[in-house]
């Protein structure tokens, strides 16, 4: 079966609008996203845009706070301290990359873990690991929202994770790791990949790399979500061999049109959960 990541994503929406709209009612006021944007990446413009454009469908007010390119290190951090001490600003999002002269860390360092939607700081991403409630990071969080909506229980699983960045190979072991899955890690250093693979009846792609994952390195039955987003020739595709893999797949999530969706989506929710849990 396709796991459909756009139907999924637009039910959350549908969702959400209605989360919204009963904060509305209970605080008067919306819930709120402040969108960092430092200088004028092109890329970054356009995700930012996508973002703002997404706010306004579900009812999140969202705050567009850009500055130059040449912000020195004390003007930014005090924008950031800004909106962390605003008490209409439920979530903040810094986009990421920063100009060279600009530390990521020091910055989002200053987005208050209650407000970091992008579940990026380091209390969240410590409350991840200790099992505890936090904010998540997106991506992964949607993966596990893909499994949920298609009631595919991770728990006494084999999963295996091809990644270990901090924003998607980590976060997504400990969630698979606090939903009782057995979980191995994999990256460019682990020796046998496919041998790895073949062991898993989850199988998370996020390396970034084209087909990396072929039709031999799924076992039958397998359920494989492809979090990569890779330009091959001019077109996205994945880090799975789509065409070989869903012969011997159960689950399998397509690119584009699986995880993709899913992040923003989760980002919403992300945001709601930061507006929800002040007032708690
Ligand atoms: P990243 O920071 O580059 O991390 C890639 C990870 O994959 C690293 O841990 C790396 O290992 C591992 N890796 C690379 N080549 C490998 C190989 N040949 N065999 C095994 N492991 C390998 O990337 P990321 O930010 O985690 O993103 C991963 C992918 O997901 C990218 O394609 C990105 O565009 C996509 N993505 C999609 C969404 C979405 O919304 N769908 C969101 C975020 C990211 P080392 O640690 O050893 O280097």
């Amino acid at each position: 079966m396709i796991i459909d990541g756009r139907a999924v994503a637009a039910q959350i929406r549908a969702e959400l609008h209605a989360r919204t709209a009963r904060f509305f009612e209970n605080r008067g006021r919306n819930p709120s996203l402040a969108v960092v944007l430092i200088g004028s990446d092109p890329a970054s413009e356009l995700y930012i845009r996508n973002k703002i454009k997404a706010c306004a469908e579900v009812g999140i007010r969202s705050l567009d706070v850009r500055l130059p390119a040449d912000v020195s290190r004390e003007e930014a951090i005090a924008a950031v301290r800004r909106l962390a001490a605003d008490d209409e600003t439920d979530g903040i999002l810094v986009q990421l990359p920063l100009p060279p002269h600009l530390d990521p860390r020091e910055i989002l360092a200053e987005i208050p873990a209650e407000k970091d939607v992008d579940g990026f700081s380091e209390k969240n991403i410590g409350a991840l690991a200790l099992g505890q409630d936090g904010l998540v990071a997106c991506t992964p969080l949607g993966v596990m929202e893909l499994l949920k909506r298609y009631h595919i229980e991770p728990r006494g699983k084999h999963a295996v994770v091809i990644g270990r960045s901090n924003i998607v190979g980590k976060p997504m072991a400990m969630l698979l790791l606090n939903a009782d899955a057995t979980v191995t890690v994999c990256h460019s250093r682990t020796p046998d990949l496919k041998e790895e693979c073949r062991r898993a009846d989850i199988l998370i792609a996020a390396a970034g790399r084209a087909k990396l994952v072929t039709g031999d390195m799924v076992k039958e039955g397998a359920v494989v979500i492809d979090v990569g987003m890779n330009r091959e020739n001019g077109t996205l595709c994945g880090d799975v061999d789509f065409k070989e893999a869903e012969k011997k797949a159960s689950f399998i999530t397509p690119v584009p049109g699986g995880v993709g969706p899913m992040t923003v989506a989760m980002l919403l929710a992300n945001v709601c959960t930061a507006a929800e849990k002040r007032y708690k």
